[in-house]
């Protein structure tokens, strides 16, 4: 070949570099004998948390932090430099020199500023200090933070708050350690400005709504309840010196264009498949450094679409949670570069293949230690579960739309609705089991006496039935799983917060009109049990059609979810506008979860959020068809053209195919910049939308499609040139070489 760009030379190199790595080794702790440690030895070695504030100040001081932080007070100064002072002591004896406000704001992402602990006493003398007040609260320039028009410019401050529910961690880098402080983040009028505070608004309001709905049905004993959350985290990992290659991947995090290789996931041998001993490496050194944050990490695995894994943790509060995942997330990056790969928590980054998902497993739990989405054994805990799940079915079904919409961005509309991933309708799964006793229940049988009805109905039966958890079914967006949900179609770079905070808001409103309507119907005496049956019985029958047991990727789904009047939202642009409905704004503001203000916010930083990723997205095909695509084709063109000329120079020689084969490749490059220019013009066109939301709305219907067009066209001309010609790692190259 007589063309040969840099870029193809690093295509190459790139190649060159995957295949030969070995996996990367590291040191485990190990005790005098050179013996490794158990994981309990080091487990949570690096937080500083309740249980550390404990051993670390007296204990009236201790019962006072919990009560105060329990009822979401604020400390006493005193009590705040108490345990300042502790953590400062923690702090130096790990070596810490800085400490860090550690928020969440609605970028998705995590947020720190740090400050050093230097600071100078009364004779001018440097020494480490570090107040209560610097504990509880800071203010980071929050100017530049999204906040969906909340603040206007003259009042762009903010301040963070130490959240004493998540333990504090250390961070460390190759040269410090620094002291991280989970917060809120809120403006100064009390606006919350960040992921974290109605998540925790959220677990208030289902936790005064379940505690009066069991007060209700003669559950006096709990006195609190909490979410809790088992967050599994899907992930791809591709050698680095390939995403290095891919301006896609770097700016855009998922591949933009690149032909379907001969082999997928077609043949079903990556999940579950024994894992690739350079990808285990990375596991063993991203569990290593979970444990020592705390994190809970239990499984591992290869997922179904080849370079994917998964990791999944033991579950926890729903606050604590969360804040894991986002260590998770973090950790899964940093990891990923020290063994030479990158690693991809985009919901789609690659076409053709499944995409990536946060399957987020989530239950109610009591302070007397029950999980109530656990059947239980007598027929008192039966109804109490059958309550509970009957209040989770009109949640669910009510604000079906918005919790769609609580999962919406540009990355996970390549899965939802696309045959690989819950579909863009929300409906809940229950298993044969369930939906038998459901079926019973709603015709009547028995009901007139409650407690043998249990047993008639077989629902005493539940537990050994219920926890086989071989029904499964998963295109389902929320099944059932013996005890607990699981919301599946949360994506994979998604932070947990907001569908989470939608999904316990939706259960507590309809557990408090479930407790309004059980007290009304008991006023006056009478069967307390029969009452409640009889509410469940009409909650189910008015909920039916959120259940689905069927197939949801098939396109009967969809018609007949349409004749239900379940809210389908193809797309973010769509399903955005159910931040509008009234029913939407009621549930938040009644649950105290947003305003009507603070979610007027989330719902513009969401759409603006589409639409610069939408637009960098398309900003980057451009570049790529530009100095990528079009120049390869140019010059394989040329070159090929070349030795056709000199071919028809030979006597006798066949000159057909050579000519053939310029045939082909110039009209690949007649289409491509054919398709070019109409996404151009549709580009264009987006400019004259009005508002942002109209303009989304073009996008995600008239320019994605013209890009996807033109992608296609890519994709032909890289099966058509030269190998030695295509300047970007390929997906044969990119998914198949460790
Ligand atoms: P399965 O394989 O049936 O999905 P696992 O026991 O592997 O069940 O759990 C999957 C995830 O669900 C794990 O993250 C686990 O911690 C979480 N999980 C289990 N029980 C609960 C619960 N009560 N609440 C929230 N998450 C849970
Ligand atoms: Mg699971």
């Amino acid at each position: 070949m007589s063309y040969q760009s840099p870029e193809v030379g690093s295509r190459f190199r790139a190649i060159e570099a995957a295949t030969g790595r070995a996996p990367r080794k590291f040191d485990l702790p190990k005790d005098d004998l050179g013996r490794a440690l158990a994981v309990s030895d080091y487990f949570g070695q690096y937080t500083f948390g309740e249980k550390e504030i404990k051993g670390a100040i007296p204990r009236g001081d201790y019962e006072r932090f919990l009560e105060l932080t329990q009822k979401g007070q604020t400390l006493e100064k005193d009590l705040a430099d108490k345990i300042a002072k502790a953590v400062r002591n923690w702090a130096l004896e790990m070596g810490i020199t800085h400490f860090c406000h550690w928020f969440q704001p609605m970028t998705g992402l995590t947020a720190e500023k740090h400050d050093a602990f230097i600071s100078f006493n009364d004779d001018g003398a440097a020494i480490e200090k570090f107040s209560g007040s610097q504990l509880i609260q800071s203010e980071p320039d929050a100017s530049s933070f999204p906040s969906g028009g909340t603040r206007s410019t003259f009042e762009a401050r903010g301040y963070t708050a130490w959240d004493p529910t998540s333990p504090m961690f250390m961070m460390t880098t190759v040269n410090g350690r620094t002291l991280c402080i989970p917060s809120v983040f809120v403006s100064y009028t009390g606006h919350s400005l960040d992921e974290k505070t109605p998540l925790l608004r959220s677990v208030e309001a289902l936790s005064s709504q379940a505690v009066n709905l069991l007060h209700a049905i003669g559950d006096t004993n709990v006195k609190r309840v909490t979410a809790t959350l088992g967050a599994e985290q899907e992930y791809f990992l591709i050698d680095r010196a390939y995403a290095a290659l891919r301006p896609d991947l770097v700016h855009t995090g998922r591949t933009l264009l690149g032909a379907r290789p001969p082999k997928g996931q077609e043949l079903e041998d990556h999940y579950f498949g024994s894992i690739p001993s350079r990808v285990q490496a990375f596991m063993q050194e991203v569990e290593f450094e979970l444990y020592r944050l705390g994190v809970p990490a239990k499984t591992r695995h290869n997922e179904v679409a080849p370079a994917q894994f998964e990791l999944a943790p033991i579950f926890e509060d729903a606050n604590v949670s969360i804040d894991h995942n986002h260590l998770t997330m973090e950790i899964l990056k940093k990891v990923a570069e020290r063994h030479n790969f990158a690693c991809l928590l985009h919901e789609k980054p690659f076409a053709g293949i499944n995409g990536s998902g946060k399957h987020n497993n989530w239950s109610i739990a009591t302070d007397t230690g029950v999980n109530l989405l656990d059947p239980g054994a007598t027929p008192h805990q039966n109804l109490r579960f059958l309550t509970v799940l009957a209040s989770i079915l009109k949640g669910v079904y009510k604000h079906n739309a918005i919790l769609r919409a609580s999962i919406a961005s540009g990355g996970n509309d390549h899965r939802l609705g696309a045959n690989e991933a819950p579909p863009a309708i929300m409906s809940v799964f229950l298993g044969d089991q369930l939906t038998m006793i459901c079926n019973k229940i709603k015709s009547g049988e028995s009901i007139e006496n409650p407690e043998r009805a249990m047993i008639t109905l077989g629902v005493s039966k539940i537990p050994a039935v219920a926890r086989d958890n071989t029904d499964r079914n998963r295109t389902s967006p929320f099944a059932f799983t013996g005890n607990k949900f699981e919301f599946r179609a949360v994506g994979s770079s998604a932070s947990c917060s907001l569908p989470m905070a939608t999904l316990n808001a939706a259960v507590a409103e309809a557990m408090q009109e479930m407790s309004a309507q059980l007290t009304e119907r008991t006023k006056n005496g009478g069967d307390r049990d029969k009452a409640i049956l009889e509410l469940v019985r009409e909650t189910i029958i008015a909920t039916e059609a959120i259940r689905f047991e069927g197939n949801g990727y098939s396109a009967e789904w969809v018609t007949e979810a349409e004749r239900r009047g379940l809210a389908h939202l193809r797309n973010t642009p769509e399903a955005l506008a159910a931040f509008h409905y009234p029913s939407t704004k009621k549930l938040f503001a009644s649950q105290n979860v947003l305003s009507e203000a603070e979610l007027h916010s989330r719902h513009h930083v969401n759409v603006e959020r589409y639409l610069k990723k939408t637009e960098i997205e398309i900003e980057t095909m451009r570049m790529l068809v530009d100095s990528y695509v079009v120049p390869a084709v140019i010059a394989y063109l040329s070159d090929t053209a070349e030795t056709a000329a000199r071919i028809a120079k030979v006597p006798g020689a066949e000159k057909g195919p050579v000519e053939n084969g310029v045939k082909k490749v110039s009209d690949i490059l007649k289409d491509l910049t054919e398709k070019r220019t109409a996404m151009e013009n549709a580009y264009q066109g987006a400019g004259s939308a009005s508002g942002e939301e109209a303009r989304a709305k073009v996008l995600v219907e008239k320019v994605l499609p013209a890009m996807y067009t033109l992608r296609d066209v890519c994709d032909k001309a890289e099966m058509a040139v030269g190998n030695a010609y295509w300047p970007l790692p390929k997906y044969r190259e990119m998914l198949f070489s460790y």
